[in-house]
């Protein structure tokens, strides 16, 4: 059971790590020779825009997955591989464009906040107009953890932030005054057969994912966020475990975006789940019995976000998890993540006080001290 990634990042690095106690063995295509995943597999050394590297790994390997979304589907098509790719090249496309992805949540009875795609600046400013302010200027493609998008609070901003960010090809938001944003996760074999992991509940901090905690209430929200979950997957009739992040206002679901890989909200799995997410989209790319999803407590899950706190004092904090990507030091970058599983609420409040206070340095306190009361 030979196993191709494209991008060795941590996703990759931990779907080899899920992967390998059921014998599957891990190949991936990467630019960087020291990316995350060279530490657990082999690497093919090359960009996921060249066929001839894509079409070297397909050789080498019984099936392609993936790490990132932004892998071009026409490199994929040129390599002559697409028929090994799980997901199929349809989910992934849908996944790089947020004007399709809304399309695809319209067309499948999804709610979603009202949007526009935006192509000159006269539709910014009409679209402006219908949708009111604040609203939410995005790339329509390329754009991850809150990067290629800028809030629009005035109407004198909405051109400055146009150029900003490259002047078309956008898509325009309403802004949506969440309560809480949650994501669903769900795994589905290409039998059909599908499963759903409880709800995750996620505080993001300038768009990038600090905390996600599972499982997340209520059942009604879980239910409403496994059947359009459920929708997706089979329109696409999509293999591997599919993320769909959720706005959730006034008590009712919005669909923000999906991602047609494992999920950084996901990563409480590995501990805090029967199987994890990543045994799980290994064990559908390769047409074994999906794991039970359920959980095995209340889990919590801190990224490790810039600079790694020092290990010694994670690791002396009761029954933390503590993964470290092998990355080196960058402001915003993701190095790390930690989680705790405890039996229930109250067990975990302490030690996720004593993570929180080591994840997030002194000048982020007011924004830790937000993020705890989730
Ligand atoms: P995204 O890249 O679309 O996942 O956006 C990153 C984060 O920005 C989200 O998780 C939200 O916290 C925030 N955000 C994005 N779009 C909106 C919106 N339309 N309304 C309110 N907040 C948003």
């Amino acid at each position: 059971m030979r196993v191709g990634i494209l991008g060795a990042g941590q996703l990759g690095r931990m779907l080899a790590l899920g992967g390998y106690p059921l014998g599957a063995r891990f190949t991936f295509l990467d630019g960087k020779a020291d990316a995350p995943g060279a530490q657990v597999g082999k690497i093919v050394l090359g960009g996921f825009d060249e066929p001839e590297k894509i079409a070297e790994l397909a050789r080498r390997v019984d099936v392609l997955t993936f790490d990132v979304e932004n892998v071009p589907a026409r490199a994929v098509r040129e390599a002559g591989v697409e028929a090994l790719c799980r997901p199929n090249l349809a989910a992934l496309e849908t996944g790089q464009d947020r004007v399709a992805e809304k399309q695809s949540f319209e067309a499948l009875g999804i709610p979603v906040a009202p949007w526009r795609a935006i192509e000159t600046a006269d539709e910014l400013l009409a679209a402006l107009d219908e949708l009111g302010l604040p609203a939410v200027l995005k790339r329509r493609r390329l754009g991850y953890d809150g990067r290629g998008q800028r809030f629009i609070r005035r109407r004198e901003e909405a051109l400055e932030a146009f150029g900003e960010l490259g002047g078309g090809d956008l898509i325009l938001e309403a802004f949506v005054e969440f309560e809480r944003e949650v994501s669903m996760l769900g795994v589905r074999a290409a039998s059909g057969e599908t499963r759903f992991y409880p709800l995750s509940e996620n505080r993001h901090d300038n768009g990038i994912l600090r905390l996600s905690r599972a499982p997340s209430a209520p059942e009604e929200l879980a239910a409403s966020a496994r059947e359009h979950v459920g929708r997706l997957m089979e329109h696409f009739d999509y293999v591997g475990v599919l993320a769909v992040e959720f706005f959730v206002c006034g008590g009712q679901l919005y669909a923000n975006e999906t991602a047609p890989r494992v999920h950084n909200s996901g990563h409480w799995t590995i501990e805090g789940a029967v199987t994890s997410q990543f045994e799980n989209h290994i064990r559908a790319v390769l047409d074994l019995p999906l794991g039970d999803t359920g959980c095995v407590g209340v889990s919590a899950m801190a990224n490790l976000i810039g600079e790694m706190p020092s290990t010694p004092a994670l690791l002396a904090i009761p029954g933390l998890h503590l993964h470290d990507y092998g990355k080196s030091s960058r402001p915003g970058r993701k190095l790390g993540h930690a989680t705790l599983v405890a039996p229930d609420e109250e067990a975990l409040a302490k030690p996720l006080a004593s993570l929180l206070a080591l994840a997030w340095p002194a000048a982020q306190a007011r924004t830790s001290a937000e993020i705890v009361e989730c």
